[in-house]
């Protein structure tokens, strides 16, 4: 079985000025500097920057919360991914449940983000998941397979393995409810197979990662799972020394 290295993403939403990014770095540096997950923070746009230099020399790495597909044009707040790179972030979290369901965000937008951001030559973060109706429903492998099959649709097979997805159930987000391993294993299982369908080696390669409520009472629990292969963190990631617990739970 391919060895697949933990990643750690903190998803700081609309949170934070440039002075708590910086003193939030200041403060999880020290804690991460022999972690052995890849560790990304995602700050708003605002405070991309100030991240990136404050995590300079460090292994933490960066990435946006969101990315459009076309290189530049008439898309008033929107970013590119040539912007990111400019300003030194190297992944993009794409299809965030609140970007769909606030933003109108949709699967076709999705189907062009992601080769756009592994062409560009970031990482795409892309995030899928059901909501709670879909799951009591039974539709969560419905939605799931959608997701996946639009998110993925036009990537080269030989990339597949570059894009780190994020299953992120969205009745967990936010709420302080977490999937059981069981839930969080079942679904990241099913996506594995989604991605084999395409190509078995991608699928061994792919990380896939868990969402929702994750805190470091439960990471140990949600981590130790051979089949989850890191963490998208909202609110627990708001604390350098919270954040850097999952981190460590992770490696
Ligand atoms: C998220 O927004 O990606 C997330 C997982 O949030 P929380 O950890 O707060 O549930």
């Amino acid at each position: 079985m391919a060895e697949r290295r933990p990643l750690v993403a903190a998803n700081w939403k609309m949170n934070k000025t440039r002075s708590e990014a910086e003193e939030f770095c200041r403060g999880l540096l020290p804690l991460v500097e022999n972690a052995a997950a890849e560790v990304f923070v995602c700050p708003p746009l605002t405070c991309i920057g100030t991240v990136v230099e404050a995590v300079s020399g460090s292994a933490v790495e960066v990435a946006s919360q969101n990315m459009h597909w076309e290189g530049e044009g008439a898309f008033t707040g929107e970013v590119s991914a040539a912007m990111l790179l400019d300003v030194g972030a190297r992944g993009a979290i794409l299809g965030h449940s609140e970007r769909r369901r606030l933003f109108g965000e949709t699967d076709e937008a999705l189907a062009r983000k992601v080769p756009a951001a592994l062409e560009a030559g970031l990482l795409p973060i892309l995030c899928v998941g059901e909501t709670e109706e879909e799951r009591d429903a039974e539709e969560t492998d419905r939605v799931l397979r959608r997701q996946i099959d639009a998110g993925l649709a036009r990537v080269e097979v030989h990339r597949l393995a570059e894009i780190v997805i994020a299953y992120e159930p969205i009745w967990a987000i936010g709420t302080g409810r977490t999937a059981t391993p069981e839930q969080a294993e079942d679904a990241i299982g099913f996506i594995r197979a989604l991605v084999a369908a395409r190509n078995e080696q991608a699928a061994e390669s792919l990380r896939i990662l868990y969402g929702g409520s994750m805190k470091p009472e439960n990471a140990e629990e949600l981590l130790g799972r051979g089949e989850i292969d890191g963490g998208l963190i909202g609110g627990a990631s708001l604390d350098p020394e919270a954040f850097a617990a999952i981190v460590t739970a992770a490696g």
